[in-house]
């Protein structure tokens, strides 16, 4: 039996690294990364029902709606491997889904331990959003100027083929910013006051980040 299961969260606006953070966190804290774009896109690859109805909102940069993210996500929380706690990434992204949690937690006795509010600014994010190329077997994320594969085109984990997102384009992106401003940022304050959130330097290099992420966590 696991004991003092950890749930915490990477919030922050696209592109501020929470893949890329959550990769380096998830192997030293030992928790499951459960990211809910990479469900989605999961989904719609393999164009399950779930995939097609989130496709239009995910191609335009909006939110798929509450009722069906909540439901994919608290599915995801219930399978074995989350019994330990996850590490959650581009979930919550409003009040509705934050206190959906609040609540799948709770009848278990549990709660959010930590929450990481990465801080970035927009114009860093956009150029970062557009340059942006992932491996489309691992997922693991590269960009054309900031973090190069040393074989173009190429991942340097598994060889597979780098792509670019379908809304990682600049007016994809735009609308993605508006979104978080408008829907996701008030969470900042939501976890402010249960005390639990630590506010993170997003632009800085990818190792001091991790560091900085690893030492608001230390004690949990
Ligand atoms: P991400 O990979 O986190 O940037 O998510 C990609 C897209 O998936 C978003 O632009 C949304 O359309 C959708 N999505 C991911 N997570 C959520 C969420 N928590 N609530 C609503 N839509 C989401």
């Amino acid at each position: 039996m696991t004991k003092n299961p950890k749930y915490i969260i990477l919030l922050g606006p696209p592109a501020s690294g929470k893949g890329t953070q959550a990769a380096k966190l998830r192997q030293a804290l030992e928790l499951p990364h459960v990211a809910s774009g990479d469900l989605f896109r999961y989904n719609l690859k393999n164009k399950t029902e779930l995939g097609l109805k989130a496709k239009a909102y995910m191609d335009s940069g909006a939110l798929v709606p509450d009722d069906v993210t909540i439901a994919m996500v608290s599915d995801r929380l219930s399978w074995p491997d989350c019994a330990g706690g996850a590490l959650l990434d581009g979930f919550p992204r409003t009040i509705a889904q934050a206190e959906a949690l609040d609540h799948v937690l709770a009848e278990k006795g549990l709660r959010i331990n930590r929450v990481l509010n990465i801080l970035v600014p927009d114009e860093v994010l956009v150029a970062r959003i557009t340059g942006r190329r992932l491996c489309r077997i691992c997922g693991e994320p590269y960009h054309i100027l900031y973090k190069l594969p040393q074989v173009e085109g190429i991942c340097d984990l598994d060889g597979g083929e780098l792509y670019q997102r379908d809304d990682d384009t600049e007016e994809t992106a735009q609308n993605r910013l508006k979104v978080y401003w408008e829907q996701t940022s008030p969470l900042i304050a939501y976890y402010r006051e249960q005390g639990v959130s630590v506010d993170i330097n997003g632009d800085q290099s990818i190792k001091a980040v991790t560091e900085e992420l690893m030492n608001a966590v230390t004690d949990l």
